[in-house]
């Protein structure tokens, strides 16, 4: 076993390695950064030389404090070698070696671990440096970020103590006035320095260091390396770092690598250069390089954004050949990845050198692109292009968006914890939100932080600000799932409730002002911002049509209304798999009919009221038929409990007794009779149907009606009748003889032929256990993972939001289970009732109509253990097509 890999090409009169010692399959040994460094040195991109030091190293280490003997020699080789290739020498005053040392886990966890650039400076070789770039200032600057750097990672020197002296130095700048030209807002550039005062800085830096380790500044390269590497290892256990792999799940005993690699300088006058480059535009897809350099720079002077860099193609005037070259690697990498790249380059002195070369990020629109341009050009095949897409990005995809012509800029800035943007009026507490918005009006909820009982203003909002909290906060876990746009953790948003006001930036806030937010950014503007409904490009309806051709579920959708129904059927749904008929009562007219047939004293008043409701209905199920023409459309019977139709207010209440001409008091005795103390196990579901058999008979015929109606005019129709909440069966039995017989009734008045199914919803833990019973009389089941989840855990579906957000913290739950099916218990539950179901009735269908229907990792598991369909809310179809794709091509890839 060796702990030593070396890479990297060189130009200095011996040709370039013919293979570097590792390769891109060995990330989990060199860690991503050094796979990818060996993987470029083995294609022929020009990589400055080094070595990886194994991440294998790093665990034993940490746990004894030792290296193994021969990585001593091992490095002095690696040594050897970078200063073979480079011809400089490691602390050698005349030709020095500059080294970066750099970690590097198997796993990318950007900006958690430590480096060290400039590795090899000190008291002599800084001149060297100066000499051999000819640029005084810069090796001085060079030598003081050194320090800076060196004394914080390895010698654990608070930052602070470096940037105290450089105030003070500033300032007695400032006293004998630096002009202007050369002060960056405020910030601490090191352009502010002469050589002079540099050199004062870095002799102040070294009596810091002796002062606080009691030991001076090691000026031996060699000892600076070693206690670098040890430094490097050290920090895979710091804070941030454990913190992270906690976050991201990822394992503790992977370890980083070590990478120690000859440095390279783009500041050496104007034939030196450093930027970055995307292979291509990250931003929207296009196959173009996008990026920037700067002239004479080293790379942090462009993330450090004190000077404007200017756009890539513009390396075409002022290095042509260079720019030639660049663009021939990026093509290289492109091929040679099948993947955007992004990359770091840096020319010293007209050489050009890739520092580094990674997977690009994108936005969605541009992964979509991306994907669909690299199949037609024969980099990836229609299998791959699909995977590339995420659900997560389909979903963004369909979020309204900002429109691109908004030129304002945001006022303040937190964390995008929910895509999508939206207009508000901003209120800042829960009840107040509930009001405004029955009233019609769009809040925003702002906060300081959210709680359990904000939940219900967070129903009613169409949006959610918050000043602290990180994207697992409650405000981002809700609205995540209420799929509303939220910005948490605005640092800049001071809130006094007391006051009604607030802070956001500089801007002072009142009540019922109007902001926007962009859950996908963070930013958040004054006043109301235009957005627009996204469009779907040419490329993402292809690969739409890609996941059909692969996916064996069907998606069909939830949809109460024609206006959803026609919306889903743009977005590809196969049919509804529930139409909730309980929401068609709901409006002004309608309510009232209900409230009749509730609160009639007897059966024929109930029947009075329910023929008021009968063509309302039927007109609804007719337009549904329609939009839906020759696919499948499953209707719900009533389901809710009773009360919630009824009203609340003694004015309502004392109206609607005028209207039935009933005593108030009578009227007042029934509504709280139907109160119940868990309604969600209360009279609800079949027990309705059960109990006043006229609802289902009026349900029944309205959707028979309509569909003789429907067949009339030539619209295909393919009812399905569904029964809710059904625990027995003879539960399921009562009900579908009254379905039966009214279709028999129906179609011989209109003596046409209804192919019909009627089946039951499984939401119950008793409905799973006896499937094979019930499987015998159903022709479908319509799996109700909602309830099921809520009866299974015993969890209520409408307080969850008391204790989820804890429950997620302390890992009790690793995922809101009402979001994503729960497989170890829902998931053995309904595979349970799929293995009884089709033993009893192979014909059946089974379909999951629940929120997780629309789920992405919960459609993989649908997939998996053979569910028919799935149905979900129109804009969650893409994702759910691209999701069942996703999910048999995965299959696929493993058998
Ligand atoms: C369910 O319980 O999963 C379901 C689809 O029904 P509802 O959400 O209407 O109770
Ligand atoms: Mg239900």
């Amino acid at each position: 076993m060796r702990y030593v890999y070396r890479f990297g090409n060189y130009y200095y009169g011996k040709g370039r390695l013919a293979r570097a010692d590792g390769s891109a399959r060995m990330s989990a040994i060199l860690g991503g950064k050094g796979a990818g460094l060996a993987e470029m040195t083995n294609i022929g991109i020009p990589v400055p030389p080094g070595f990886t030091i194994s991440a294998e190293l790093c665990i034993r280490f940490l746990k004894t404090g030792k290296y193994p003997k021969r990585l001593l020699q091992e490095v002095k080789e690696g040594m050897k070698f970078i200063e073979e290739v480079t011809g400089r020498k490691f602390g050698n005053p005349d030709r020095p070696l500059l080294l970066s040392v750099r970690s590097g886990a198997k796993v990318s966890m950007p900006g958690m671990l430590d480096s060290v650039l400039n590795l090899g400076l000190n008291d002599e070789t800084v001149e060297g440096l100066a000499r051999l770039t000819n640029n005084r200032y810069f090796a001085y600057d060079s030598y003081r970020r050194f320090i800076e750097m060196f004394g914080e990672v390895v010698l654990q020197i608070p930052r602070e103590e470096f940037e105290k002296i450089l105030e003070e130095e500033k300032k007695t700048l400032e006293k004998i006035k630096v002009p202007k030209a050369i002060k960056y807002q405020n910030q601490i550039s090191c352009q502010e320095f002469t050589e002079n005062s540099l050199q004062r800085i870095i002799k102040r830096y070294k009596e810091k260091v002796l002062q606080i380790i009691k030991k001076p500044f090691p000026q031996d390269p060699y000892e600076q390396l070693w206690q670098t590497i040890s430094a490097v290892f050290k920090s895979w256990n710091n804070e941030r770092a454990v913190e992270y792999r906690r976050i991201y799940n990822i394992p503790e005993n992977l370890g980083t690598a070590v990478n120690v690699q000859a440095m390279v300088f783009g500041n050496m006058g104007e034939t030196s250069a450093t930027g970055v480059v995307f292979s291509r535009n990250p931003a929207d897809g296009s196959n173009e390089p996008y990026g920037e350099f700067l002239i004479n720079a080293q790379g942090e002077d462009i993330v450090a954004g004190i000077r404007t860099p200017q756009p890539i193609e513009w390396l075409k005037a002022t290095h042509p050949k260079n720019y030639a070259q660049l663009l021939k690697i990026l093509k290289k990498l492109e091929r040679h990845y099948r993947d955007v790249q992004d990359v770091e380059f840096t020319i010293e002195d007209n050489r050009l050198w890739i520092l580094q070369s990674r997977r690009a990020k994108r936005t969605p629109q541009a992964a979509v692109k991306i994907a669909y341009d690299m199949h037609k050009e024969g980099l990836i095949s229609k299998e791959e292009a699909i995977l590339r897409i995420s659900a997560k990005e389909v979903e963004a995809l369909l979020h309204p968006k900002l429109e691109e012509s908004v030129k304002v800029l945001p006022v303040a800035k937190g964390l995008p914890a929910s895509p999508g943007a939206v207009s508000g009026e901003v209120v800042f507490n829960s009840s107040k939100a509930i009001k405004l918005a029955k009233r019609g009006k769009k809040i925003i909820l702002v906060r300081t932080k959210t709680s359990a009982e904000d939940v219900g203003g967070m129903a009613h909002a169409v949006g959610f600000l918050t000043a602290t909290g990180g994207m697992t906060s409650h405000a981002a876990v809700v609205a995540r799932g209420l799929g509303k746009p939220c910005v948490v953790g605005c640092a800049n948003l001071y809130i006094d409730e007391q006051a009604k006001k607030a802070l956001l930036g500089s801007q002072p806030i009142k009540e019922g002002m109007v902001i926007t937010i962009d859950g996908s950014t963070g930013n958040v503007y004054l006043g109301a911002l235009p957005t627009k409904e996204s469009e779907f490009s040419k490329e993402f309806l292809a690969i739409l049509r890609w996941a059909d051709s692969i996916r064996k579920l069907n998606v069909r959708t939830n949809a109460d209304t024609p206006k959803d129904a026609s919306l889903a059927r743009k977005f590809g749904a196969e049919g509804i798999g529930l139409c909730r008929t309980e929401h068609m009562f709901f409006g002004p007219k309608r309510i009232q009919a209900m409230r009749e047939m509730i609160l009639a004293p007897t059966p024929e008043q109930r029947k009075k009221a329910l023929e008021k409701i009968l063509p309302l209905q039927k007109q609804d199920f007719f337009e549904i038929f329609k939009a839906m023409d020759g696919l499948p459309v499953a209707i719900r019977t009533l389901d809710p409990p009773l009360h919630e139709f009824l009203p609340k207010d003694e004015a309502q209440i004392k109206k609607l007794a005028q209207s039935m001409k009933l005593p108030i008091d009578k009227v007042k005795q029934t509504i709280s009779q139907l109160q119940e103390d868990n309604p969600m196990l209360g009279f609800r579901g079949c027990r309705l149907g059960i109990i006043y058999p006229e609802i289902t008979e009026m349900q029944a015929r309205a959707i028979f009606e309509a569909a003789c109606e429907a067949i009339k005019q030539g619209i295909k129709v393919l009812p399905e009748v569904m029964v809710p909440l059904v625990g027995s069966e003879k539960e399921f039995i009562h009900q579908k003889q009254i379905i039966d017989r009214v279709a028999n009734l129906v179609m011989a008045k209109y003596q046409i032929k209804v192919n019909y199914l009627v089946g039951t919803m499984i939401e119950v833990p008793r409905a799973a256990v006896i499937a094979d019973k019930l499987a015998k009389h159903a022709d479908f089941f319509s799996l109700g993972t909602n309830d099921l989840t809520q009866t299974v855990f015993g969890y209520s579906r409408d307080d969850i939001g008391n204790f989820l957000p804890q429950y997620l913290e302390l890992k009790i739950l690793e995922h809101n289970p009402f979001q994503t099916v729960d497989r170890e218990g829902v998931g053995s539950l309904i595979k349970t009732v799929i293995k009884l179901a089709r033993r009893a009735n192979p014909k059946i269908k089974i379909g999951v109509c629940g929120e997780h229907g629309g789920d992405a990792e919960s459609i993989v598991f649908f997939h998996q253990i053979g569910i028919d369909y799935v149905s979900c809310s129109p804009h969650r179809i893409p994702t759910a097509r691209i999701a069942a794709a996703q999910a048999a091509l995965s299959e696929k890839q493993k058998s």
